[in-house]
């Protein structure tokens, strides 16, 4: 470079000796040196013309201008930059033509919006799934277009740990999984799952639970009920006719449990079980559980404590919030020897309310806890034909602190006794209807 820029110097300078030489021959060897000058002015901004056409329109199929010397190596320095140039362009732009088509071969809508949920790209799926329209829907605001409050509610929170389920708002027949990621600055990019085969099979599961366990109901009781009559006049009976009527009474008695179990939780489930929602006192109803469960306890000695803070009046299902407790606080009985303690508190604070049922029973190991709600799951199984359990009880009861907000916490270790809390969000707590104030009372022994 620095030999090229040397020559090019000693040529300008040749050629303005030679003009002054031209201008000594003729006796103006001044006037000769400053005709050189304008001369190699004139051409260098001929030249400087030629490159401000060409810069200003470089697209438009010319080559690059020629010349000689500098302005020629310029010329072709800024031919070959502009010639990778838009080999790279072609590069970047076949690549995202490809990714455009490969993400609209893929069956899964994916949407990517701005920091203010403005509608950036999407595919040709999502535009079959939500009904977003290519034409008109660029740059609009999403929530303008897909005005499911649940979808709304879902987009506006920050917290996009869980994924929404909903309806196609274009196509409701059809039933969708929506995720978001943030990405970039506060950049969204949603990705939309046709689940309805998945939602119509869970929903055949669901209807199927359902309609054997009403069909086997009618049946079940009436051989209840005759089991029943038996057992009364079961004296007169042999003895070991005796012993099979108090097993068969049994086994009937279990499977009624476990068919209503499972009719609550396909109701809780289906949300047929929602009631309405009253202010419930959730000390009056731990009061009437904490009973139930002494009589459950029977001669075993279990010994009782009720601690229900201040504030203690929940928005909510009345029916389901007793199913839920009660298999909570019988569980404690059920899985407590006999002697032990178990207390019930209520405490609420910044985060909301939360109800302990805790006790000095055999306890659970750790590795059994994430899995304790599923249906049937038993951390011990030897143990469900001495405690009776249906195996649905937990399933219950978060299915009850779904429908409420809610969400269960376990703490348990072998030996060491469980405990068992719902926590519910603050904005459940209601103050208590006038006419059923009553003075708290606090740190009730039973
Ligand atoms: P079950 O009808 O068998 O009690 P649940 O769904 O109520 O079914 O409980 C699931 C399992 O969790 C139980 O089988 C038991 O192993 C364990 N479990 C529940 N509560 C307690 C408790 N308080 N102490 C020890 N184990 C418990």
């Amino acid at each position: 470079m620095n030999y090229k820029w040397s020559r090019y110097l000693r040529m300008i300078l040749l050629f303005l000796a030679a003009a002054f030489l031209a201008g000594l021959v003729v006796g103006y060897p001044l006037e000769g040196l400053l005709a050189g000058l304008l001369v190699y002015l004139a051409w260098t901004l001929a030249q400087a013309r030629k490159l401000y056409r060409w810069l200003s329109n470089p697209g438009a199929g010319q080559e690059a201008p020629e010349s000689i010397g500098l302005w020629g190596d310029i010329f072709d320095g800024l031919h070959k930059l502009h010639r990778g140039h838009l080999a790279t362009q072609d590069r970047l732009l076949s690549q995202f033509n490809r990714i455009q088509e490969s993400t609209n071969a893929m069956r899964d809508g994916v949407v990517m919006t701005d920091a203010n949920g403005v509608l950036e790209w999407w595919n040709d799926s999502a535009e079959y799934l939500l009904g977003l329209k290519r034409r008109t829907d660029r740059g609009q605001p999403i929530q303008n277009l897909i005005r499911a409050p649940a979808f709304k509610r879902y987009f506006s929170q920050r917290d996009y740990r869980d994924p929404l389920e909903m309806n196609s708002p274009a196509r409701p027949h059809l039933h969708l999984h929506i995720q978001i990621s943030l990405f970039g600055e506060d950049e969204r990019l949603i990705v939309v799952k046709d689940v309805t085969r998945l939602f119509q099979l869970e929903q055949m599961r669901r209807d199927f639970v359902s309609n054997v366990s009403h069909e086997m109901r009618t049946p079940l009781t009436v051989i209840s009920g005759y089991l029943e009559t038996m057992v009364e006049s079961a004296d007169e009976l042999p003895a070991r006719w005796r012993r099979a009527l108090n097993t068969m009474a049994q086994q009937s008695t279990r499977m009624e449990a476990l068919i209503t179990d499972l009719l609550m939780l396909s109701k809780l489930e289906t949300g047929e079980q929602h009631g309405p929602e009253t202010v419930v006192d959730i000390q009056a109803l731990c009061r009437q559980i904490c009973n139930d469960a002494r009589a459950l306890s029977g001669d075993s000695g279990h010994q009782f404590q009720l601690d229900i803070g201040e504030r203690h009046y929940l928005r909510g299902d009345e029916d389901q919030l007793r199913s839920a407790f009660s298999n909570l606080v019988f569980n404690a009985v059920k899985y407590t020897p006999a002697g032990g303690r178990i207390s019930i508190h209520w405490s609420t604070n910044r985060d909301g309310a939360h109800l302990s049922v805790k006790d000095t029973g055999i306890g659970i190991d750790p590795v059994h806890i994430p899995r304790l709600t599923e249906r049937f799951y038993r951390a011990d199984p030897s143990r469900h034909k001495e405690t009776g359990g249906t195996g649905l009880g937990l399933a219950i009861v978060k299915h009850v602190l779904l429908n409420h907000d809610g969400t269960l916490e376990i703490r348990s270790e072998i030996g060491g006794g469980s405990e068992f809390i719902c926590h519910f969000p603050r904005i459940r707590l209601a103050e208590p209807v006038p006419a059923e104030v009553s003075a708290p009372e606090i740190g009730d022994e039973m």
